[in-house]
């Protein structure tokens, strides 16, 4: 069992108990509580918004140079990457998924804040072409206040996309995790307010808000201090964020659901395509944003290719996440299981065919946990719910293919466009393809890799905007023009 920290939340820079009602976080490998955390309440949200206006004001922190405000967040990812194992156990306890997906989770946040205090080190403002007797400049300033809110299926990964770039343009942040998931924010939120206190810096610049249902995002978004939104979540939400956003015009990115296809040709390599198709699906139990969990594979192959799939992921190991053996880990709560079983039974109704899956596991590994066997269901004509629906769970759904253009018209027949994977030894039809399917990130003979230097974003209803690469802190930042007059030539009406 990790060290649970105290119940305690970040508010204007300090650690204290939240007005807003209690979460009980629960660990959904056995179903235990973990924790009582005090959520914060709107009164909270509006302290600490009026606290981050003042600290980003204040001189310490808005005169910081780049490359000393750099300095911290270079210090920030130090001291994730020390606390590496620490930050793993916690998340495992609270959001159920393997030690090694959130080791690695750990340390791509601390990845996070080292490439960004790079990027910020390097970043210039130009000098633009004169067209007249002046200079012009581009330069980018801080916003004020960010809120940051985020889901539950990797709270420190994109905790650190979100607070990395947004404190490196000078901003303070009011981050906002999930009601299911907030320990690993709270920890991540006492590693930073340590290296802002240790710098003598204002510890308002970070705000670690938990809320329980809508209530503290909503108050974050509405906000009027809060000048930009940085969002990542389910496409409602996005979109009620959005509205609010465009009420108050201020910017917000929005990093929502997907339905991504995964693609097997004729000409595919079978054993990798085997095993990029089950790792893209049932990693993470299939609670993954970019999940490949439509599958389509060309007519020609379809029998071998999904009866040799479905021999191998019923050898899946399924059990908790603090085993080193466990490739499916418990979803992250009881709800959610249940809406995945809901989504599966749906299929059923509609005529699916579970070819493997379809139940909770038995046992006594499995008791009181919110488990689910990894699925797939075949027999469904792409408009049935569970080809359109985000499941979020590990649920795969197999549909064949006859040609190209039939593939196409199938994998875009989604009001999602997050990502894509092809499986194909023709190089050619790889890049046709790629550019062929609405989608923001494709991969081709890999699946769910992911690098902090890559833009990403989704089409259509899977977002708006574009986070990471070497751009990501420029998202958090306001473009000024300043024109410099260079000489005495009179303006037009000058006597
Ligand atoms: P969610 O939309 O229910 O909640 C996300 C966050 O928004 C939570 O912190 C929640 O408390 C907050 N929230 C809820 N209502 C709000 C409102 N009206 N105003 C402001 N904040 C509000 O999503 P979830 O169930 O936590 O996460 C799963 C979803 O996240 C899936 O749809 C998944 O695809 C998506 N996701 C997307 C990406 C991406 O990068 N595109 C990555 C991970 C997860």
């Amino acid at each position: 069992m990790p060290r649970i920290p105290a119940d305690e939340i970040l508010i204007a820079g300090q650690w204290r108990l939240g007005g807003g009602l209690p979460i009980h976080t629960v660990d959904p490998a056995d179903g235990t509580v973990l924790a009582t955390v005090h959520a914060a309440s709107p009164e909270d949200v509006n302290e600490a918004a009026h606290a981050a206006a003042a600290a980003a004001a204040a001189p310490e922190w808005r005169d910081l140079r780049p490359h000393r405000r750099a300095r911290v967040l270079y210090r920030i990812g130090d001291l994730i990457e020390e606390h590496a194992d620490d930050l793993a156990a916690l998340q495992t306890a609270d959001t159920g998924k393997t030690l090694a997906e959130t080791r690695a989770l750990a340390l791509s946040a601390a990845g996070t804040f080292r490439y960004t205090a790079a990027a910020l080190e390097t970043a210039e403002e130009a000098i633009t072409p004169s067209r007249g007797p002046y200079l012009t400049m581009s330069t980018y300033e801080a916003i004020g206040v960010v809120g940051a809110i985020n889901p539950w299926n990797s709270p420190i990964a994109s905790d650190a996309q979100k607070v990395a770039p947004a404190l490196g343009g000078g901003n303070a942040v009011l981050l906002k995790p999930a009601e299911w998931t907030p320990l690993v924010s709270l920890a991540f939120g006492r590693l930073v307010h340590r290296v802002l206190t240790e710098e003598g810096l204002p510890t308002a610049l970070l705000a670690v808000l938990p809320g329980k249902g809508r209530v503290v995002g909503d108050a974050i978004v509405r906000h009027p201090l809060v000048g930009r939104i940085g969002f990542t979540g389910g496409t409602a939400t996005g979109r009620a964020i959005a509205r609010a956003a465009a009420d108050k015009l201020v910017p917000a990115s929005l990093e929502l659901g997907g339905k991504s296809p995964t693609i097997v040709r004729e000409d595919a390599d079978v054993e990798q395509a085997l095993a990029g198709v089950m790792y893209g699906i049932f990693s993470s139990s299939g609670q993954s944003c970019i999940a490949g969990s439509r599958l389509f594979v060309h007519r020609s192959l379809y029998d071998s290719f999904v009866g040799e799939l479905v021999e191998r992921v019923r050898e899946l190991r399924v059990g908790p996440g603090t085993d080193p053996g466990t490739q499916v880990a418990p979803l992250v709560h009881h709800a959610h299981r249940d809406a995945v079983a809901a989504a599966v039974d749906r299929a059923l109704e509609e005529g699916g065919r579970v070819l493997c899956g379809g139940a909770a596991p038995e046992g006594e590994r499995y008791a009181g946990g919110a488990y689910y066997l990894p699925t797939v269901i075949d027999s469904l004509p792409n408009s049935a719910r569970v080809c359109q629906e985000e499941v979020f769970g590990p649920v795969l759904v197999a549909l064949p293919y006859a040609d190209e253009d039939e593939l196409v018209a199938l994998a875009n027949d989604s009001v999602y466009g997050l990502a894509c994977g092809i499986w194909t030894r023709d190089a050619r039809a790889a890049w046709r393809l790629g550019r062929r399917i609405e989608a923001g990130t494709v991969w081709i003979n890999t699946y769910k890799q992911f690098s902090i230097s890559t833009p990403f974003g989704g089409m259509k209803d899977s977002g708006l905007g574009i986070e990471k690469g070497r751009d990501l802190i420029r998202a958090y930042q306001r473009q000024k023009s300043l024109y410099w007059g260079t000489d005495a030539t009179p303006l037009p009406w000058a006597n």
